[in-house]
């Protein structure tokens, strides 16, 4: 085996250091301490929202917003049944019910077209989830809130700086959420961020994540709270993050064409797709393996795997798991699931290494 591909790595550099110095030094490495604000201000003036809530987690995230709308028990929540666990478990946490919607064929997210069928009157919100790096459609997503008066929590945990029609994400919804966990666009370790244009919900988030404490008389609770806060050390790795985004997309999408550009016209491969209203920011480079291929994916992740190259499949839909599992069938996830392929995303990555990657899959 001679070279070793992670998945996804962060990088992280002499800013994120210094910054991280710094903090010890003033030994503000609890919740307070001046990276937490600037590391709010900064992502949420990134996405032209005005107020963001650091948080422990984009679980974390996903459970204060969920709380902060009063959603609860007796309640639906719309969310795709291809993402990552916790947009599910955060529904769950709350007591409210995760209600499934199958996935589009073509960007694999949320399909807007089947959302209004799993509208009840039980129904409060709905989190659409901007999968491996490429939009929901925000605009049918939000008429369709609009029309039955449902809450839009965006999951933007994969997506930071992808846009719907110019727009970013995170910028649609009544709040949304994002992740900084170590494989994310960018990271703090772990962490994550609420985001809202509403100053009375960025309030209510805010006391949420201090045990529900009253900003105004110190050990009184009004209600029941968490500790789901980000340390002085983590804003600090974030800020210095942060400044390099652009710069991520940027490699990430370049990373992306020239996969696209090895992998096309192959049989039995099909390239993520960036749909004419979007801008995809890949934070995973996902192909699908057709049964027309010469071998099937599960071989191809552990031969790939063998030779020192590591992939992921996709997430499986949260209908097919345990916790959830009911007979509902959505075949688009199902079958996205069954053929999907992430391959080494990182920033890091050099042509070389993607064209040793391509030609391991192709002539193996
Ligand atoms: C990573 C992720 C989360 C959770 O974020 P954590 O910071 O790991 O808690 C939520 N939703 C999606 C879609 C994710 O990819």
């Amino acid at each position: 085996m001679k070279t070793k591909i992670p998945i996804a790595e962060p990088l992280l550099g002499v800013e994120e250091l210094n910054n991280v110095i710094e903090a010890v030094k003033s030994g503000w490495v609890s919740s307070k301490g001046k990276f937490i604000p600037e590391f709010e201000e900064e992502f949420a003036q990134y996405c032209g929202i005005r107020h963001g809530v650091a948080t422990s987690s984009g679980t974390a995230a996903l459970h204060l917003a969920l709380t902060a709308l009063g959603i609860g028990k007796d309640d639906e929540v719309i969310v795709p049944t291809l993402t990552f666990i916790a947009t599910a478990n955060a529904v769950r946490y709350t007591g409210a019910k995760p209600v499934f919607v199958d996935s589009h064929p073509d960007y694999w997210c949320i399909d807007p077209e089947k959302i209004e069928e799993a509208i009840t009157p039980k129904t409060k919100a709905i989190i659409p989830v901007h999968l491996y790096g490429h939009p929901c459609d925000m605009g049918i997503i939000i008429d369709i809130t609009r029309r039955h008066s449902l809450y839009v929590i965006e999951d933007a945990a994969e997506a930071h700086g992808a846009k719907h029609k110019g727009k970013k994400v995170g910028s649609f919804g009544d709040i949304s959420c994002f992740s900084f966990y170590g494989n994310k666009i960018i990271t703090t370790g772990e962490g994550g961020m609420c985001l809202t244009n509403d100053e009375e919900l960025a309030e209510r988030i805010r006391i949420l994540r201090d045990h529900g404490m009253n900003p105004n008389k110190k050990y009184w609770h009004d209600v029941i709270g968490f500790n789901y806060r980000m340390t002085n050390l983590q804003a600090a790795v974030g800020v210095a993050q942060l400044h390099k985004l652009d710069e991520f997309i940027s490699r990430k999408r370049e990373i992306a064409q020239i996969y696209s550009s090895l992998l096309k016209d192959i049989a039995g491969i099909i390239l993520p797709r960036e749909m004419p209203w979007a801008k995809h920011v890949y934070w995973m480079y996902s192909i699908l393996i057709e049964d027309n291929f010469r071998e099937g994916r599960d071989e191809l992740i552990e031969k790939l795997g063998a030779n020192g190259i590591e992939t992921r499949p996709l997430f499986y839909p949260v209908h097919s798991m345990p916790p959830y599992r009911n007979n509902q069938r959505f075949t688009v996830a199902e079958q996205l699931s069954r053929k999907g392929l992430s391959l080494p995303s990182s920033v890091t990555l050099r042509q070389k290494d993607i064209e040793y990657i391509v030609q391991q899959i192709l002539f193996h």
